[in-house]
């Protein structure tokens, strides 16, 4: 049988090794370091626009922390886009807060401003005034930031930017990670770069960001009396991650442009009277098309998809489904939903394309291949 064929799979650039090595020569290989005062810097330049960077210890902490510093407990309400990963609703859950999911949008798939405008005017008319909004830029396609930005500041309520799948996208050339209130980025193994596990939070100034450094450790008062100011967290990020993700870094310009590049091929390839892919919708979105994915259109959709997913399975390609709407998971009661049906449409019509940044072109080839079998 050929090789199988992954989604996203980690790409090593060959220079981890160097770095975590000099981590570990130098006995920094904890909490603290220079590798991840490194990598805050680095990725502090890149994304620009005047931000400040924590390096934790996953893309979920990330969002814990954003919660926490908005100031999110039990009881508030927290706008969140349905159509997305786990990890995006769980710290809501964590704090006790409760989500009100929002359906997405047919140009980019991510919240849709309109939904998000009647939810707010019923919340608020309930007299549950919501405390934070979850926009998630899904497979690095940057959402509709402008719309929901303006609803955002007319309501008064701060966003937190779910872009642990878009760094180095960017709407109106800046960077997605940046357009919210808060932002956060993931490193875990299947992102664009990766640090093993790992993730960081996107904060507006030094207060922000000493805050959740604080509170990613322990919440142990600055001043060093070993006081305690509140519950906190052990979510810092190590230095020997920190290490590979400076490594990492180096490369991620590139990875952009292959995962751009596979896009392409798709673009080129595949049948568009069946697939629809998620696309930029003009010159405002750049998408880093962490993954590509398509939707499968017409009456036929069941068939075709039970196809492939038969056909992927004999030529060892990894198949998923897209994003398996949040208010539709069994162990959320009774969640609160404002929406068309949009994402269970997504859920049921869509499904991602092999579209890791080391795929070569054979590759690329056998799944246009499988997908044009596919169709017969
Ligand atoms: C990966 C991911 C996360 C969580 O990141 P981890 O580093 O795995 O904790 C959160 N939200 C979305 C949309 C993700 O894809």
């Amino acid at each position: 049988m050929e090789d199988r064929i992954y989604i996203s799979k980690p790409h090593m650039n060959g220079e981890e090794e160097l770095y975590i090595k000099k981590a570990i020569t130098t006995n920094w290989i904890t909490t603290k370091g220079h590798f991840i005062d490194e990598f805050e810097s680095l990725m502090e330049k890149y994304i620009g626009a005047n931000k400040r960077t924590v390096a934790l210890n996953s893309g979920t902490s990330a969002l814990h922390m954003a919660l926490i510093l908005i100031g999110v407990s039990e009881g508030d309400e927290v706008l969140c886009q349905t159509s997305s990963f786990a990890a995006t609703v769980n710290p809501i859950l964590y704090l006790k807060a409760v989500p009100v999911f929002i359906d997405s949008e047919e140009d980019t798939w991510n919240m849709c401003p309109d939904f998000l405008e009647e939810a707010l005017i019923d919340r608020i008319k309930k007299g549950k005034r919501p405390k934070a909004i979850v926009v998630v830029d899904s497979y690095g396609m940057p959402a509709k930031w402008n719309k929901l930005l303006e609803i955002s500041k007319r309501y008064n309520i701060p966003v937190i930017e779910d872009a642990a799948e878009a760094l180095g996208s960017s709407y109106k050339k800046q960077k997605c990670g940046t357009l919210g209130h808060l932002g956060i980025y993931s490193f875990n193994g299947n992102k664009i770069i990766t640090t093993s596990s790992g993730g960081m939070l996107i904060c507006n100034n030094e207060r922000e960001q000493k805050n959740a450094i604080m509170y990613a450790s322990q919440a142990k008062d600055l001043d060093n009396s070993n006081k305690h100011v509140d519950i906190g967290y052990n979510y810092r990020m190590s230095n020997i991650l920190g290490a590979m993700g400076v490594a990492q870094f180096r490369t991620l310009e590139k990875r952009v442009e292959q995962r751009r590049k596979n896009n392409t091929y798709y673009q080129k390839t595949l049948n568009k009277d069946v697939f629809k892919l998620q696309q930029e919708t003009g010159n405002d979105f750049f998408s880093n098309f962490w993954l590509s994915c398509v939707t499968i259109v017409g009456k036929d959709f069941e068939r075709v998809k039970s196809n492939i997913i038969e056909l992927f399975q004999l030529e060892n390609i990894e198949y998923r489904n897209l994003w398996f709407p949040l208010h539709k998971q069994p162990f959320l009661e009774d969640p609160i939903y404002y929406g068309n049906g949009f994402a269970d449409d997504l859920f049921k019509r869509g499904f991602c394309l092999p579209s890791s940044s080391n795929l070569t072109d054979s590759e690329l080839y056998r799944v246009s291949a499988v997908l044009d079998k596919c169709l017969l």
